[in-house]
This record gives structure tokens, sequence and C-alpha cells, in this order.
């Protein structure tokens, strides 16, 4: 990681010396850490505590030092997780629902064919008054 370095003393890190990380979100090494962050921080003033920068950080820190692209990519198997995950649900309810409504289907073929018979005597009906009006006006 090219880019830590200490806030003070603007070194780099090396295998000689550790690097320190406040609470406040600073870094100092290893030489300034003493003077700079033991318990007010010199960058911004603030009372700070600091934790040893190493490979057995606290994922919350960890993260802070960790690749974006790498980061990115862990977060978008986890959305592409997620969206299976809702997937095949949403693809289990529907197949439920399309089961449902063909075990329905020949109830609404015959609410149709009903409805269908019932506006035929009405159609019928007017016919035979329509029929009947017309046989008057020749009487
Ligand atoms: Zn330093
Ligand atoms: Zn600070």
């Amino acid at each position: 990681m090219e880019w830590i370095h200490c806030n003070n003393c603007f070194g780099l890190p090396d295998s000689e010396k550790n690097f320190y990380l406040t609470s406040c979100g600073h870094i100092y090494c290893q030489d300034c850490e003493e003077q700079c962050a033991r318990t007010q921080c010199k960058l911004c003033g603030n009372q700070c505590s600091t934790i040893v920068l190493s490979s057995t950080l606290k994922p919350d820190v960890q993260m802070y030092f960790t690749d974006p692209d790498e980061l990115l990519k862990k977060k978008l198997k986890e959305v592409h997780q997620v969206s299976d995950f809702q997937k095949n649900h949403r693809a289990r309810l529907w197949a439920h629902q399309k089961k449902q409504f063909i075990s329905l289907k020949p109830i609404l073929i015959f609410i149709s064919y009903i409805k269908h018979v019932i506006k035929v005597p009405c159609r019928i009906n007017s016919e035979i008054i329509m029929s009947c009006s017309a046989k008057q006006n020749y009487v």
C-alpha cells in the first residue's frame, strides 16, 4: 500500500518499524506515535488512542486498508448472492401461482360460459321485443 505514510514525518512503512492508526483516523510511524498521538492527536487535536497497523485489524478497520477494486469485487459478489437469493424465491412463488392459475382455468372457462349463457337470453328477449313492436306497426 504505497499511500500509507506517517502523517507527521511523511516516512514510508518498512519492515523495521510499526505504523499506528489513531482513533481519529490519522497514521503515525513508530518514531512519531509517542510524541504525536499518545493522548492527543498532533494533527487534529482530538483525544485519541492508537492501534498498530497489522494483518490482524478488525474488519471495519481493515476495510480502509483494502484495495478499493477488491472491496468492490467482494461487495459485487454479495449483491449477486442477494439477487440470486431473491430471484430463486420469486421464481418459486411464480411457479406456485402459475400452478394455481392452471388449476383455476376450468373454473374461469365455466364462468365465462355462464356469462355468455346469461347474455344470450337477454339478446333473444330484445330481438323478440323488437320483432313484436315491428309487427304492431303493421297492424
Ligand atoms: Zn513519523
Ligand atoms: Zn487526528
